[in-house]
Order: C-alpha cells, then structure tokens, then sequence
C-alpha cells in the first residue's frame, strides 16, 4: 500500500480520469478519486471533506480551468491545483499559472504526474507549518502583549541607545507618561532623577563597550521620577536581550512607596514599643528607691525641724542644723519629682475645665516667661471638662513653659492652645513614648518658636535626668514629672520639634463625664496648726512613727501610736476616750490602712481620717477614699504642713 492520496478531478472525460489514477497507482499512491465536471460539483465536493491535491482539465466544456481555479483558491488556498490540458497553449499555461495554478501537466505526458503531485504535497506540507508558525507567533505576539497590560509591575523596553522601545500601562500610572510620550524617548531623560542620570550614563556605557554591568540579572533599588519630577523608592530589575546582533534592555520596575511607608511605620512602632518599654522599667527602678527615699525624707527633714525649734537663735551648730534642713528639703523636692515620674504621687483629682486652668496660672506664666516672650493663649470655647488634680496640671504646664522659655533665650513666642480630639484609629498619633488610645479627649498644646529638638534627643527628654542644659541649670526632671502626671491621670502626652520652627507638647486629657466644679480658690490663711485632741497615729516605719508622735505631742494632741493595725485597732477598742482623729499609713505590712480604716470606723463611726501616703497606686483610690470622707497627705510632707492638714480636718464639720 502506498501513500494515501485524496484526488479530486474536474474532469468530464472519465477516461483521462481514469489514466490519472493509475499513473499515480504505478507511481506509488493509493487513490481515493472524485471526480467532477460542474462548478457547483466542484464547490460542494471542496467542502465536503480534506484533499490532497485538485486535477483540473483545461478543456472542460461546462465551465473551464480559470473559473475553477478561483473556485479552489477562495474556499482552500493553500490545496495544490494542478491543470491538465491536452492542448493548452504556452500563453494559456502562463495564465494559468500567474491565477495560481502550481504545475501544468500534458495528458501526452502524464508521466510528469506522479512527481508533480510528489512535489506538490512537499510544499504544501511546509506551506502549511509555516502558516502554523505565523499563526504561533502571533498568538504569542497576544499572550505577550495581554501579559504587559495586566502585569503589576511596570516593564520597559529599551533599546541599545537607552531609548524606550515599550511602555505597558503600569509603567503608565506609575511614571505618569503615556506610552506615546515614552516612545523614542531617552529612558534616563524621562524617569531617572537628575542626581543619578550622570551615573546612568556612565554605566550604561560601560556596559555597552565591555558587556559589563552590576545591575543586569540582579534586583536593586533606588529612586526614580514621575513625570510630575516627584521621586519615589523602586525596586528594578533589568534582562539583557539581542536582537539582530544589537543589545536590547528589559527594566521591570516595581513601586516601593507603599512598602517603605509600611516599613517606617512598623519600624515607628517598634521605636514607640521599646521607647515605652523602657519608660516602664525607669519608672519601676525609680518608683522601688523613692518609695525608700520618702520615709528616710521625711525623718530627716522632721528632726532637723524639731532639732531647729530648740535650737536657740544665737547657737553656734545652729547654721549646721539649718544646712541639713535644707539639704533635706532639696531632697525631698527631688523625691516628690521622682514620685510624680514613676506615678506614685497621691493625686486629688477634680472635674475641671482646663481653659480655667489656663487663665488661673496665666499671670504667674508671664512673670515666668519674662518680657522677651510673647504668650499667647487660643482657648476652644466649648471645651470638655476632664479629671485631674489642678495642682498638678498647673505643674505640667509651668515646666512646659519653662521649658519653652530656655529655648528662646532672644524670646519668642509661647502659645497655650486648647482644642478637642477625637482619636478613632489605633496607630494614630504615636509621636509620644506611649500611642494614644482611642477616645475623647481634650488637648492642651504648648508651642513655642524656640531651638527645637532632633529625633535623638526627642527620644529621650521624658527620662528622668535627661537634660541638655549645663550643669546646674538643669535638673532633667521638668519633662518626666510632666510625663508622670499626664499618664497618672490617663492621660497621654506628644512631641513634635523641629530645629529650624520650634517644639509643640500636646498633653491629652481624657473627657470626663461630668460637668467642670468651679475652679477653687487656694485658701489664703494658714490655719493655726496646734490642738488639743487624740490622734491615733499608725505607721509601720518606726522612725517616722515617733517623729510625727513627737511634732504632734509638742503642738499639744494626744498621741496614741500604734505600729501596725493590730495594735490600732486594739488602742481603740480599750480606750474610753474619745478618739477624734487616725492618722494611718496606707501600706503596712498586715492589714492595710484602708481596711484600717474601715475596722476604726465601725467601732467609731465619728471618727475623722487621715491617710499618709506615698504610693498612690497599689494604695488607695481616689473613691474608696471619698467614700469614707477620708483626707491624704502625700509622703513626704512637712510637718507644718501635716499640722494644718490635721487642723483642717478637725476643725470641718
Ligand atoms: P531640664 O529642663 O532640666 O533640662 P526637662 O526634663 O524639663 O529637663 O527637659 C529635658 C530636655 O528636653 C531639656 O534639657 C531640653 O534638651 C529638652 N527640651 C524640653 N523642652 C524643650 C523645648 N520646648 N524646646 C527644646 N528643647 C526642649
Ligand atoms: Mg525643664
């Protein structure tokens, strides 16, 4: 059996037929004929099924070889058409040949046939994988064109002169240029910033004379421009192809911005973490040795005073006695700084309009600030009251203003703003040592035109001693008593410096939900600070214990001390007197001054109290405190300053 061949023939002689086939038999090929010999035969027989090649007689009464021919090329013009003519004459065979016959063969000659269809099937064999290559190309052509315009990153292609051949959409809206506007255009003249064109240059010449290069095949990153000029962060890569011998360059650029903001925000974050982190250790250490420090203080400002008060006028240890009452009170000073820092001060927190405090310290903030300072006050009239204790917000802001002042030493101005904030995202406003929660609050901003401050020293200013100022003008204790105090009543505090504008602090103050109390008025007169009445007095720290025992004894009370709850409660339980007032420490070992409290009062319901205290917060609250009508002096006190304490609560009905 040989090669299969499908032959159809527009031919009306059956016998010329015939002859055919069996040329082609001898010549090797298993026929399949048709044969036909009208145009309509001809068009259904082509669309009927696949042929190998089409015989055509030249001489065909009904319709002839030219009319056929058309017939064959419009609806198959890749099938081998082949005329066959008894008697064609030469220009007749060009004809036929210029329509697009393949071959003519004579019928005197039929022997021709067999290597005409041969060659015949060969070509249209190749005819056919080269349409199928085209055909491949171009799909490929599409899949590539479909893979630039939804590809995220931006590509273009450059030729070996650095001009841009392609442009896809991304490269688009990432560069701002449409890709009419790339084409032809120098790629370093469009996207590469001025600062690194030079070196561009440079490289890529480099890379064209010696093939050279540090960039191909591998990812870097640098800027790159907009057609605005603005810059941004990319990544690239770029691959090396030749084309007829010539370089040409595939850039694929993928826009960093989004990722090198989310980086410096994360990065922030972990700043703020470990800045906060830090905070909280400081404060712990801090927090363990003033505890210490308060009680120690307060023995050895109370003695030198007791020592002061019999030591005549005219003694010569006199100056003595009185270096170390002023050493001490320095120290004390110190103590209570170091407690506001690491929020163990016992605070008095009231619902109060910070405008009014504002306007209450504004006279003594001008004496402060001095005539070179400019102070200007912007208060947001319908201001939301908050909780706090007014002594020490007037702290937060005399240090602020301090501050201020000493960064402004030709002046300047200072402006005391106030203002409502809603904070309603988490990551917001993190330019402080602690993230602001979400909340309301109302803010309070010190802005001053001063000197500023860079990141490095911002970072640190809330430490205790931390201070930039020369020995003896600073103490570094200004901020973290600030810091303290804002964070002890829930508040939280930011900073925004600028060397070149100046520095703004925002103290945030949650909203309380009550309404503001009437600022008080401080009272004007000391109250006379001796009596006559029986104090119990409780504390744990035996020294503290017989100093206030004997300071209370000299101005004329009955004291009753006792050195733990116990031994108070069984004071109170034996004696017949009256007790007027206790007078108790807040932590002790045993039972605590607070059920202290409570126990005393049960068995003497009009017994007044007085909690001393130096630890605010594992102590007692502002509530349990009211509840039992209670007052606080805060460790470490000075003793006039217990006495009138002590007075006033005796003597309030
Ligand atoms: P001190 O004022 O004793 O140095 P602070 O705790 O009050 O301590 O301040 C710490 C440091 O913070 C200062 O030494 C100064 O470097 C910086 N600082 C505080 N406030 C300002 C401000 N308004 N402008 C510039 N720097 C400031
Ligand atoms: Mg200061």
């Amino acid at each position: 059996m040989g090669h299969r061949l499908s032959l159809l023939m527009v031919e009306d002689s059956e016998t010329d037929a015939e002859l055919v086939v069996l040329e082609l038999r001898r010549h090797g090929y298993d026929v399949a004929l048709e044969r036909v010999d009208t145009a309509p035969a001809l068009s259904a027989a082509l669309e009927s099924r696949r042929w190998d090649i089409v015989v055509c007689d030249h001489g065909l009464p009904s319709f002839d070889s030219r009319q056929a021919l058309c017939t064959v090329r419009e609806s198959r013009p890749d099938l081998p058409f082949v005329i066959l003519s008894g008697t064609i004459g030469e220009e007749a065979a060009v004809e036929a040949l210029k329509a697009g016959a393949r071959d003519v063969v004579l019928k005197t000659n039929l022997a021709r046939v067999g290597p005409v269809v041969d060659r015949e099937l060969r070509e249209a064999e190749s005819r056919r994988r080269l349409r199928g290559a085209e055909e491949a190309l171009v799909e490929s052509e599409a899949r590539k064109t479909a893979i630039l315009d939804t590809a995220l990153d931006a590509v273009i292609s450059i030729d070996h002169q650095g001009r841009i051949v392609d442009f896809n959409p991304s490269a688009e809206t990432m560069f701002g240029f449409a890709r009419d506007e790339a084409r032809a255009r120098p790629v370093s003249e469009l996207i590469i910033p001025l600062s690194l064109r030079q070196r561009h240059h440079e490289a890529f010449a480099r890379h064209l004379a010696t093939g050279q290069s540090t960039i191909i095949g591998t990812r870097i990153e640098l800027t790159a421009m907009r057609a605005d000029g603005s810059e941004f962060p990319v990544e690239l890569s770029i691959t090396r192809g030749d084309l007829s011998g010539r370089p040409f360059f595939t850039a694929y650029v993928r826009d960093l911005t989004e990722r090198k903001r989310a980086e410096g925000e994360r990065a922030s974050l972990e700043a703020q973490l470990r800045q906060s982190q830090k905070m909280e250790a400081i404060g712990r250490f801090v927090g363990g040795i003033t505890h210490d420090f308060t009680n120690l203080m307060s023995v050895v400002g109370g003695y030198s005073q007791l020592l002061l008060r019999d030591v005549r006028e005219d003694d010569p240890r006199r100056p003595n006695v009185e270096e170390i009452k002023a050493a001490s009170d320095r120290a004390a000073e110190l103590t209570r700084q170091l407690m506001a820092f690491s929020r163990q001060q016992a605070l008095e927190p009231k619902t109060l309009d910070l405008n009014a405090v504002i306007l209450g310290i504004e006279p003594m903030l001008r004496r402060v600030l001095g005539e070179d300072v400019e102070l200007v006050t912007r208060l947001a009239p319908d201001l939301g009251p908050v909780r706090a204790d007014p002594s020490q917000l007037e702290q937060v802001v005399m240090n602020l203003a301090v501050n201020a002042r000493d960064a402004m030493p030709t002046g300047g101005t200072l402006a005391l703003e106030t203002r409502h904030a809603g904070i309603d995202r988490d990551a917001d406003e993190h330019r402080g040592p602690l993230a602001i929660e979400r909340g309301s609050y109302s803010v309070l901003s010190v802005t001053d035109t001063g000197a500023g401050m860079d990141a490095e020293t911002q970072s640190q200013i809330f430490e205790p001693f931390f201070t930039t100022k020369e020995v003896g003008k600073g103490t570094g204790l200004g901020l973290s008593t600030v810091y303290g105090i804002v964070l002890q009543s829930k508040g939280f505090i930011r900073v925004e410096s600028d060397p070149e504008r100046g520095t703004t602090f925002d103290v945030y103050l949650p909203l309380a939900d009550a309404r503001a109390d009437l600022p008080q008025p401080a009272d004007p007169d000391t109250p006379p600070a001796r009596g006559s009445e029986a104090v119990l007095l409780v504390e744990d720290d035996e020294a503290l214990l017989r100093l206030v025992h004997q300071t209370l004894e000299a101005d004329g009370y009955t004291v009753l001390a006792a050195r733990d709850a116990r031994e108070a409660i069984d004071i109170c339980e034996r004696r017949h007197a009256p007790i007027d007032l206790a007078v108790t420490d807040v932590v002790m070992p045993g039972m605590g001054g607070l059920q202290l409290a409570r126990e005393l009062r049960a068995r003497r319901p009009d017994l007044k109290l007085l909690f001393m205290s130096g630890y605010s917060e594992h102590g007692i609250g502002d509530e349990e405190r009211r509840a039992l009508n209670a007052g606080l002096i805060q460790k470490p006190f000075s003793l006039p300053g217990l006495g009138r304490k002590i007075r006033d609560l005796l003597d309030a009905t």
